[in-house]
C-alpha cells in the first residue's frame, strides 16, 4: 500500500472517530391540518422549525421542553419514521434522507427507540422470548443461537432468562421498560432515541432505569437522544441539553452550563421548578404567565415573547438567532435578543435566610433609632 493511500485510510478512521454520530441541519416539520366546515379550513402545525444539533458517539443529548414543543417529533424524524418538510439529517456520515430502502433498513438496525409506555409498545400476545427474537430474525442476527442471545439480553437488563416464557402483562412497569430496552439492544445499535422512557414510572423505579441506561451506555458505547420534560431526570443522564419551545431550540449547552448558568428566560423558568438537593438552598421560582401559544399560529419574532418577563418591542418583530456568547468562551448558545443582559441568577440557588427578606426588613425597622 502506498504512503498516500495509508494516510487517506488513517485520515478516514480519524474522521470517523471525531465526526458526530448524528448531525441535524435546518430541520423543519410542518403537519398540515384541516378543520371547519367540510374540512375546508386549512392550517399548518409548526412542530419543528429550523433545528440544528449534533450528537457525538457515546454521548447523551437531552431534548427538554413542555409537551407539544416538538421534541418527540424530532426523535421520529431522526429515525426517519416521519419525513421532514425540509432540512437534512446525517447518521454516521450518511444523509438519511438520501438512503435507498435497503440502505435505510440496514441503517435502522443501528438506530433504535425506547417508548414512554412500555406496555403499549409490547405485543401482549407474544412471550418476552418471541418479542426479543423478532428483531434478531428481521436482521439475521445470532442465527442458531437465538435462545442464548435472548437469555443474554434479559440478563443485561437485570431480568432472569426464565422470564423469556412469560407475557408482558406478568411484569411490573419497570420490568416492562427493561424488556423494551432489551429489545432495542438486541440489534446492537449505536443510537437509541429514548422518548420519555421513565415518565410513566414511579420515582424509585425511574432511578433504576436511568442507572441501567447509563451502565449500558458505558458498556456498549451507545449514544442517546433522551427526550424528557423532567429536568431532574435529565440532570442524571445528559451530557448536553437542548431546551425547546414551540418547535425551536432556544438554548443548548453542556449539562453544567444549562443547570448552573441558564441564560434563556424560558430555561430559567423551567429550571426554577427543579428542587435543589442541598439543605438550606432553594431556587427563586419563576411562574410564567399564560399558556403555550398554538403551534398552528406561533407568535411572530421570538416565539416566547407572549410569556417572557423580559420582553421588549423588538422581541415581537425580530426573531433572535441561536448564538454563542463569545465573551464567555463556551459553546453554550441561546436564542434571545437580551440574553447577555439577563442575569443568570434567575435560576441560581439562594439561601433560605436571604429569601426571607421581609423578616429582615421588619427586624431592621425595630432596631432603627426612633426619629
Ligand atoms: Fe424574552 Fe425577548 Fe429574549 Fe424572547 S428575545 S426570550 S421575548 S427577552
Amino acid at each position: 500500500m502506498s504512503a498516500a493511500a495509508a494516510r487517506e485510510i488513517s485520515g478516514r478512521a480519524a474522521d470517523a472517530a471525531t465526526d458526530p454520530l448524528v448531525r441535524v441541519e435546518r430541520l423543519v416539520k410542518h403537519f398540515p391540518v384541516r378543520g371547519g366546515f367540510a374540512g375546508r379550513g386549512r392550517g399548518v402545525v409548526h412542530a419543528v422549525d429550523d433545528v440544528d444539533f449534533k450528537i457525538a458517539r457515546h454521548e447523551t443529548l437531552a431534548l427538554v421542553g413542555e409537551s407539544g414543543c416538538g421534541k418527540s417529533t424530532i426523535g421520529r424524524l431522526v429515525l426517519r419514521l416521519v419525513e421532514p418538510t425540509s432540512g437534512r439529517i446525517w447518521f454516521d456520515g450518511a444523509d438519511v434522507g438520501g438512503l435507498s430502502s435497503t440502505a435505510l433498513r440496514a441503517q435502522r438496525r443501528r438506530m433504535q427507540i425506547i417508548f414512554q409506555d412500555p406496555y403499549a409498545s409490547l405485543n401482549p400476545r407474544m412471550t418476552v422470548g418471541q418479542i426479543l427474537r423478532e428483531p434478531l430474525a428481521l436482521h439475521g442476527l445470532a442465527p442458531g443461537r437465538e435462545r442464548e442471545r435472548v437469555a443474554e439480553l434479559l440478563q443485561l437488563v437485570g431480568l432472569h432468562p426464565a422470564h423469556a416464557d412469560r407475557y408482558p402483562h406478568e411484569f411490573s412497569g419497570g420490568q416492562r421498560q427493561r424488556i423494551g430496552i432489551a429489545r432495542a439492544l438486541a440489534v446492537e445499535p449505536d443510537l437509541i432515541v429514548c422518548d420519555e422512557p421513565v415518565s410513566a414510572l414511579d420515582v424509585s423505579i425511574q432511578a433504576q432505569v436511568v442507572n441501567l441506561l447509563t451502565d449500558l451506555q458505558d458498556r456498549f458505547g451507545l449514544a442517546y437522544l433522551f427526550i424528557a420534560h423532567d429536568l431532574a431526570v435529565v440532570k442524571h443522564i445528559a451530557k448536553r441539553v437542548a431546551v425547546m419551545y414551540l418547535g425551536r431550540i432556544v438554548e443548548i449547552g453542556t449539562r453544567d452550563e444549562i443547570f448552573s448558568r441558564p441564560r434563556h428566560p424560558y430555561t430559567q423558568a423551567l429550571l426554577s421548578a427543579v428542587p435543589v438537593p442541598q439543605p438550606g438552598l432553594e431556587r427563586r421560582r419563576i411562574v410564567l404567565q399564560g399558556d403555550v401559544p398554538s403551534p398552528i399560529a406561533p407568535p411572530s419574532g421570538c416565539r416566547f415573547h407572549t410569556r417572557c418577563p423580559y420582553a421588549q418591542p423588538i422581541c415581537s418583530e425580530r426573531e433572535p438567532a441561536l448564538e454563542t456568547d463569545a465573551a464567555a468562551g463556551t459553546g453554550q448558545r441561546a436564542a434571545c435578543h437580551f440574553w447577555r443582559d439577563i442575569p443568570p441568577a434567575g435560576a441560581v440557588a439562594v439561601h433560605h435566610d436571604a429569601a426571607d427578606d421581609r423578616l429582615q426588613r421588619l427586624q431592621a425597622a425595630f432596631q432603627a433609632p426612633t426619629p
